[in-house]
């Protein structure tokens, strides 16, 4: 059977880091028995598609809003809910701060990947050099349609061009490589490009995945999750 969760071999290297992005058989209970096996909590955001990124210590108590979490404090899982946007997972090499990010394209419009390693910069004292970025499954850029209005918002500076195919035979439609967007993004914050490792799944094709733009269904969401865990290995 397949897993319920993938992980990344670079990140499974790292001391003290647990994560996975969730296939549709990891749901809100599992990720919250995995935590528990790990004594640790789980934060959620409501997200909004913004670039906020909120720095925490201990899970919210009531409802915050933003699209990234960070953290230096272990025992606590960073979440984020996708259906086709990209889920992201970043750690410093040595296991001292994690963050967890939703983009979709009004995200990346906004540069919250960028924003998102920024702040485990600033607020961790880290070097971006020493960042490792895991791109999960997404909608792909052979599946995700967009129109001139999610291409402007790229493409009113310098750069973005690159993320954009026109589409054959539909005038004013573009293909979007959302992982390409935020892998440049992340780049351009200084993430080493050796160190930004893309999963390359498509939500939409891959029935392991749900999907927003196949299901049509804002209930069934994929949870990706990274957090530090500390002292002896997980509880059975
Ligand atoms: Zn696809």
């Amino acid at each position: 059977m397949d897993p319920a969760i993938l992980t990344v071999p670079r990140l499974e290297k790292i001391p003290g880091l647990v994560h996975g992005f969730g296939t549709r058989r990891f749901g809100p209970a599992e990720l919250r028995r995995v935590a528990a096996g790990h004594r640790a909590g789980v934060a959620l955001l409501e997200q909004i598609h913004s670039d906020i990124v909120r720095v925490i210590k201990r899970p919210p108590s009531g409802k915050l809003t933003g699209d990234a979490l960070a953290t230096g404090t272990p025992g606590l899982f960073l979440a984020v809910k996708t259906a086709d946007c990209l889920p992201i997972l970043i750690a410093d090499v040595k296991g001292r701060a994690v963050a967890a990010v939703h983009a979709g394209w009004r995200g990346t419009a906004l540069g919250i990947a960028g924003w998102a390693a920024l702040t485990l910069v600033h607020e961790f004292g880290l070097n971006p050099a020493g960042l490792v970025a895991a791109l999960g499954p997404s909608v792909g850029a052979s599946c995700c349609e967009v129109g001139e209005d999610v291409r402007r918002r790229f493409t009113d500076e310098d750069s973005g061009e690159e993320f954009f195919r026109p589409r054959t035979g539909r005038p004013g439609k573009y293909l979007f490589d959302l992982a390409a967007a935020n892998a440049a993004h992340l780049e351009a914050a200084g993430v080493r490009r050796a160190n930004i490792i893309r999963d390359g799944r498509c939500t939409h094709c891959r029935p392991e995945f749900h999907s927003f733009r196949r299901d049509r269904d804002p209930r069934r969401r994929l949870y990706n999750f990274i957090g530090l865990v500390q002292g002896p290995g997980p509880v059975a």
